[in-house]
């Protein structure tokens, strides 16, 4: 017992020494499951000033002329073993990588294909939509779960840049910019602008949008589930230090099928891992 509270004091201490300095370290009862193995370690190194949109700004030193609005996974990664390969930078692509250093392009980007699911919504407006892919495949999770008698709610789906603008801006009154950089994305810089990531509830609110909520039933079955549908927790236990996010086993993002069940099949936990590309733990 002795033992196993050292090894919560230890995380938590871990957690809460980050630069962003955030509020909401991981509760110390582990949440269900096996995000707690590997520490963000290696791919830290990497976080250099680089541009982060790949295209277009690299200073010549290759040849070949890339296209100026896409990227692959790089060659190395574990995606690029897959048969069908997408976009990294594409906003409407299922591999998009948005993140701390890789803002969206345009920043204002609006999906084309702007759909409400046909699913429990704890929302309305546009933040009861998706994109027309991801809104198909959260209507067979939505089902899935609800036959293995879990109810999932659609808790916040789609943001505008002008919304973002919004919230975030609210967050920096309220709390400063520091803290509002770990709660909200800047403007530009979120997946729920894209219409592939959203957020779930269960139906009862107490742990909405809280630490708790990881043990609740609903985010415990889209953990183990998901992938079936094309779903990974994006913002996984203890990879703040790539992803650039606290736990948040609410948000879901849609990669496919095939990325998201390789990706769990090879214990991979964030985007970043997978498509081989830097760590991103604050903005640039
Ligand atoms: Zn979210």
């Amino acid at each position: 017992m002795a033992k196993l509270f050292a090894v919560g004091a230890g995380l938590t201490a871990l957690a809460a020494c980050t630069p962003d300095g955030g509020t909401q370290p991981p509760s110390s009862s582990s949440p269900s499951g096996t995000s707690a193995s590997a520490a963000p370690t290696a791919a830290s190194s990497s976080a250099g000033p680089e541009t982060s949109t790949a295209a277009a700004t690299e200073p010549g030193t290759v040849a070949a002329p890339a296209p100026a609005t896409t990227s692959a996974p790089t060659p190395t990664s574990p995606a690029a073993g897959l048969a069908k390969q997408y976009s990294l930078t594409d906003p409407a692509s299922p591999w998009l990588v948005v993140n701390k250093h890789r803002p969206l392009s345009p920043a204002d980007y609006v999906p084309a294909d702007l759909v409400q699911p046909n699913v429990a919504l704890a929302v309305s407006g546009e933040a009861a939509q998706l994109n027309s892919t991801t809104a198909a495949a959260a209507e067979q999770m939505f089902a899935a779960a609800a036959q293995d008698g879990v109810t999932m709610t659609l808790a916040s789906g789609y943001r505008s840049y002008g919304t973002q603008v919004a919230t975030y801006n609210s967050y920096v009154a309220s709390r400063g910019q520091a803290e509002a950089d770990t709660a909200s994305a800047r403007p530009g810089f979120s997946e729920h602008q894209t219409g592939w990531a959203f957020d779930i509830g269960d139906g009862g609110g107490a742990c909405s949008f809280q630490p708790c909520f990881a043990e609740q039933p609903a985010a415990v079955w889209a953990k183990a589930n998901g992938h079936r549908f094309g779903f990974v927790v994006r913002y996984p236990w203890m990879f703040h230090g790539i992803t650039g996010y606290y736990y948040e086993s609410w948000h879901l993002r849609y990669i496919g099928v095939e990325a998201a069940t390789d990706m769990t099949a090879r214990g991979i936990n964030t985007l970043e891992e997978y498509f081989g590309l830097e760590a991103a733990p604050g903005y640039l």
